[in-house]
């Protein structure tokens, strides 16, 4: 067994950082190291996170009909991808999906849309939605991701109590443009230090298989520390048919848990949130992954479905884990039910997946 990683989580425990040589060894060790390095990320994990997992659940507020070019997205302009499109969940809708969300023991409640980004109308939907939430889920953590920014709307979403916001920066800036073409990396970061500005708990990760290099996930993930994101869901690509990726396969299970540890090194306090693509790339290796990862999305999620709520619930108590906000016992979780064409639509834009 190799020593090496576990050496840098003590280093990182007593206020140490890894570096940039550090982050790519985790993400190049062998598969016959692989343990050692989960052994290790583990101990930051459960330092900073005890044995909590905290559980998301995605509403997505409008599907599809997007006029960005994310060459990785279902709901893209010119995207064939055979997905739900329609516009607005009403409030009504969205409340009784955040619900089943929450009585299936998720705390927080991702309201997702497509698009470039919001109309000062929709910003008044959504914060119209959050306050409706709130009045009914007090505890809830309400997050949104809406797309780009303009000035004075993070303001009115938090005025509403809307608690984060995410927008991904999705990869590193050094490929960002071989992804898209009708926004910048600069469009995506400005709009974390709105969100930031605002008093908005900023969420950005990335997704990874959009053929960046090693170094490259590197990058993405030291900038995400210093934008200090602190919740990075971490997506894998889904190779949607009908989109520029559709063949792009890059990702193994071994793979997608070694980008996981080595985002539990760089940013060892964060919130790391196995974001979209989770069954099909990690498979067998989910429940490992908790031991790095301190968050999941439960059940469905964007324009794909994820695994049964029921089983998400089964695997993280079978695995001694708790979820965080119902350690005490929470008899609904895990039994999301919903109307199923609803379900189906999943859930957000960029938060958690491909979209
Ligand atoms: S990721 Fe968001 S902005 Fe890009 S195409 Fe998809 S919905 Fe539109």
């Amino acid at each position: 067994m190799s020593v090496q990683f576990d050496q840098l989580a003590t280093r990182i425990l007593e206020g140490g950082a890894a570096t940039e040589a550090d982050a790519l060894a985790v993400l190049r060790t062998t598969d016959a190291d692989l343990m050692s390095v989960v052994a290790a990320a583990g101990r930051l994990r459960r330092a900073y996170f005890a044995n909590t997992v905290k559980v998301n659940y995605l509403v997505n507020l409008k599907s599809g009909l997007c006029p960005e070019n994310c060459n990785y997205c279902s709901q893209a302009l010119g995207s064939d991808a055979p997905i739900l499109k329609y516009s607005w969940l009403s409030k009504d809708e969205t409340l009784q999906q955040a619900g089943a969300g929450l009585r299936g023991g998720a705390t927080r409640v991702c309201m997702v849309s497509s698009g470039r980004g919001p109309s000062n109308r929709d910003v008044e939907k959504v914060a119209e939605m959050t306050e409706a939430l709130k009045d009914e889920y007090p505890e809830v953590e309400v997050c949104a991701c809406l797309g780009l920014l303009k000035d004075g709307q993070a303001e009115r979403l938090k005025e509403a109590g809307v608690d984060a916001y995410n927008h991904n920066i999705n990869t590193a800036e050094s490929h960002h443009d071989t992804i898209v073409q009708t926004h910048t990396y600069d469009d995506r970061v400005d709009t974390i230090g709105k969100a930031k500005s605002a008093g908005l708990s900023p969420c950005s990760g990335l997704i990874a298989g959009l053929g960046e290099t090693d170094e490259q996930l590197v990058e993405a993930l030291f900038a995400l520390k210093a934008l200090e994101s602190d919740s990075i869901p971490v997506n894998f690509l889904m190779p949607f048919d009908g989109t520029p990726f559709e063949d792009t396969w890059e990702l193994s299970p071994t793979r997608c848990l070694k980008i996981l540890a080595m985002a539990r090194f760089v940013c060892p306090d964060k919130e790391l949130r196995i974001a979209g693509g989770r069954e099909m790339h990690l498979r067998s290796l989910q429940a490992l992954a908790l031991q790095v990862a301190n968050s999941i999305f439960l059940g469905d999620y964007l324009t794909s479905e994820g695994q049964e709520a029921k089983a998400d619930v089964e695997m993280i108590r079978d695995n001694g884990f708790v979820i965080l906000g119902a350690e005490d016992g929470l008899e609904g979780a895990g039994s999301v039910e919903h109307d199923p064409a609803i379900r189906r639509r999943g859930a957000g834009t960029e938060v958690a997946a491909n979209a």
